[in-house]
């Protein structure tokens, strides 16, 4: 500090003509003003602190001359050296409004909220000088979060009792404390009542409803621009395909794109990515890319927004792709990368993949960075590694709600309902603020573990308590819930009186339950239904057909047969995969195209074999009615899960766990044989079906046999 004072007193190197006599006398009062005023624009710390001792020695910085004392509080509040301002400000005998705003700003600029509010408090208790509407702007725009919504009303309060005009900036102040606090009506109101408007002010509350997500009132504004003809600058621009990325117009979104085409708008990185991720998110990936390439440059937020529009429209290994071009090209990834590449690994449910950006990140210092922690959770949870998920969580140095939830969701998914409930309890005790997501998670947990008491607790008073209102999520949790438990009968009650429209999700949850119980009645009248809501819904004729065929009523299942005949429905093919080294190994059933097929299928037979001591009988009944129980043995054997296990158990070694994927629900008789084998295997076995994951340890499954 010393040091950076002595060197500050050196002559004026960068002011000289201050030192000769004969030039225009450069000490006159305007001219030093003029200087300081310029240092303070252009932060030059270095001749601002030249004319401060200059206005010492020749006295002139004392009690006196309050506009340089004054122009000092506002050249070291803009030079980032408030605290000398505000000793300057301390020793004034005496202030004006002009002292009080440039200290206000220095605190605004310098991010001190709270010392603005303060400074306001104290200029109105002393009483010596009034607010004016420029001091309340700044001390409004103090107020811009949740927390310090009061002291802006109280603000807005003053402002209108003291009757100042409604000049532009305090307009706009007012909007953004409204809109940055999310309170869209008042932002709204004041809006409405001052219409002359600049494209400023257009910008900051366009920006502040799509940010906060009230899009309907941003188009509302968007509109009146366009009938009042303000001219668009780039922010607009970019405001606008914000706005049509999240209404995911794309009709307004071309609209937009041609209207700045013919602009004089330059296209830069900033605009480009707001037109990549529009097109993303209108699902139009192949538009997105088209921008993409034919930019001139491309930098990392750039390469980042057309990986996020791959990722967003499903093409995962096309995100991953880009990446090793984006590495080709030599530009640096960041943690938004990170993000948008490990989601991907997730949708592909590629855990090598995943775990090598694992390594990467961690060496190019995103380590601890709370978006690629998420990203990593969201990643292991997805392919299977929960253990691996929660090292990462374990070893987060800062967690968001983001976090807890990716945890919370990763052990529900995976049928660890007692752990996610755990989570559940620390983030609580953390005081982290459980949002929508959570309590479905919460909920999910509550399903798996059965408690139909908690769950209830749950959904009607804890999620009153934080604020969230139930939605369709969380209703079909408790319908999942009440079947999981055998309380079909409930869980249609349930259904019949909750306040929300049910989709197919839901009662496709209840008929799942009533194959699973038995309740064949119910099953076949909520199948029916079912298909009159979705007459394509392939899962529910397998369903169907194979409840007929458990009460052996051969007619029905014919019936389904030729239903979904004409309908021209066809039941899609299991296929399971495993990765084993970097290759991917793809089973379907009664699979011969793979190369070690004869290996594979003999490992089977012998897998079959060892488990039929320990009780294992082929599940007959749902298949084809019309062939031998011989044949029907046959083509339960050699289903794809149980091809991909039997080839995982070939080639893995011995300790290593074994993952593979299912695209479709794994059948009963897949699921007791899966059992057993982890048992005569000592193996631990892990199935994502479409539904859910399932951890097969020691002759028992983590879905306790529902799901
Ligand atoms: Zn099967
Ligand atoms: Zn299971």
């Amino acid at each position: 500090m010393l040091k950076a004072q002595r060197k500050a007193y050196v002559p004026f190197r960068h002011a000289p003509f201050l030192l000769r006599p004969n030039a225009v006398s450069p000490s006159s009062p305007l001219d030093l003003i003029k200087l300081l005023k310029l240092s303070a624009d252009t932060k030059n710390l270095k001749v601002g602190k030249t004319i401060h001792s200059h206005l010492i020695v020749t006295s002139r910085a004392t009690e006196n001359s309050i506009i340089e004392v004054n122009s000092l509080i506002n050249f070291y509040a803009k030079v980032n050296q408030v605290s000398i301002a505000h000793n300057l400000f301390d020793r004034m005998p005496e202030r004006n409004v002009v002292s009080w705003s440039a200290l206000m700003t220095g605190y605004l600029l310098n991010g001190f909220s709270l010392k603005v509010i303060r400074l306001l408090k104290d200029m109105i208790s002393e009483g010596n000088v009034s607010p004016n509407e420029y001091i309340l702007a700044i001390a409004i725009s103090s107020c811009c979060d949740r927390g310090r919504v009061e002291e802006g009303r109280q603000c807005h309060g003053l402002l209108l009792k003291t009757g100042f005009s409604f000049h532009n900036y305090v307009r706009n102040a007012l909007v953004s404390m409204y809109s940055k606090c999310s309170i869209v009506q008042d932002a709204m109101g004041v809006w409405n009542e001052v219409p002359v408007n600049d494209i400023v002010a257009y910008n900051s509350i366009l920006s502040s409803l799509v940010e906060n997500g009230y899009l309907r009132e941003g188009l509302e504004v968007l509109r009146s621009m366009v009938s009042e003809s303000v001219k668009w600058d780039k922010v607009t621009f970019v405001n606008a395909f914000s706005l049509c990325a999240s209404l995911k117009d794309l009709r307004l979104g071309l609209h937009v794109h041609g209207k700045m085409l013919t602009s004089d708008v330059e296209c830069d990185a900033y605009v480009s990515s707001a037109i990549i991720n529009m097109y993303g998110k209108c699902g139009k990936s192949l538009m997105a890319r088209g921008v993409f390439d034919g930019l001139q440059s491309r930098n990392v937020v750039l390469w980042t927004a057309v990986m996020a529009s791959c990722f967003q429209n499903g093409c995962f290994e096309e995100a991953l792709n880009l990446f090793s071009k984006m590495e080709q090209e030599n530009v640096k990834s960041n943690e938004f990368t990170y993000a948008v590449l490990l989601n991907a690994c997730a949708g592909l449910s590629a855990r090598r993949n995943g775990s090598l950006l694992h390594g990467h990140s961690e060496k190019s210092g995103f380590k601890h960075h709370v978006m690629v922690g998420n990203a990593l959770i969201n990643m292991y949870a997805k392919s299977g590694d929960i253990e691996a998920a929660k090292k990462v969580f374990s070893d987060m140095m800062h967690r968001d709600i983001i976090t807890w939830n990716a945890m919370i969701c990763g052990f529900s998914h995976h049928g660890l309902g007692k752990k996610a409930l755990l989570v559940f309890q620390d983030m609580l005790a953390a005081e982290e603020h459980p949002n929508y997501v959570t309590f479905t998670g919460v909920l999910s947990a509550c399903g798996h573990l059965g408690l139909v008491q908690e769950g209830f607790y749950y959904l009607h008073h804890l999620m009153k308590q934080f604020g969230v209102q139930p939605g369709l999520e969380h209703y079909t949790c408790i319908v999942s819930l009440l079947s999981k438990t055998g309380q079909l009968n409930e869980a249609r009650n349930f259904m019949r009186t909750a306040p929300v429209k049910w989709d197919v999700v839901a009662w496709r949850t209840l008929l799942n339950a009533c194959h699973v119980h038995q309740n064949y009645g119910l099953g076949r009248w909520v199948a029916e239904f079912v298909l009159e809501m979705d007459p394509n819904d392939v899962g529910t004729y397998t369903l169907l057909s194979n409840i007929y065929a458990k009460e052996k009523r051969w007619d029905g299942v014919v019936k389904v047969r030729k239903l979904m005949r004409d309908k021209k429905i066809k039941k899609e093919p299991g296929v399971s995969w495993i990765e084993i080294g970097n290759v991917t190994h793809i089973f379907t059933s009664e699979d011969n195209k793979h190369p070690d097929y004869g290996q594979t299928y003999q490992k089977v037979k012998e897998l079959l074999a060892m488990i039929k001591p320990l009780g294992y009988t082929p599940d007959i009944g749902a298949v084809l009615h019309d062939v031998e129980d011989e044949q029907k043995e046959y083509y339960l054997s050699y289903h794809s899960e149980k091809l991909a296990i039997a080839y995982g158990l070939l080639k893995l070694p011995s300790e290593a766990s074994i993952l593979v994927i299912k695209n479709l629900r794994i059948c009963d008789d897949c699921h007791s044989a899966v059992r057993l084998i982890s048992k005569v295997t000592n193996r631990v076995i892990v199935v994502r079906d479409a539904n859910r994951f399932h951890h097969f340890r020691d002759g028992r499954c983590s879905c306790l046999d529902y799901w």
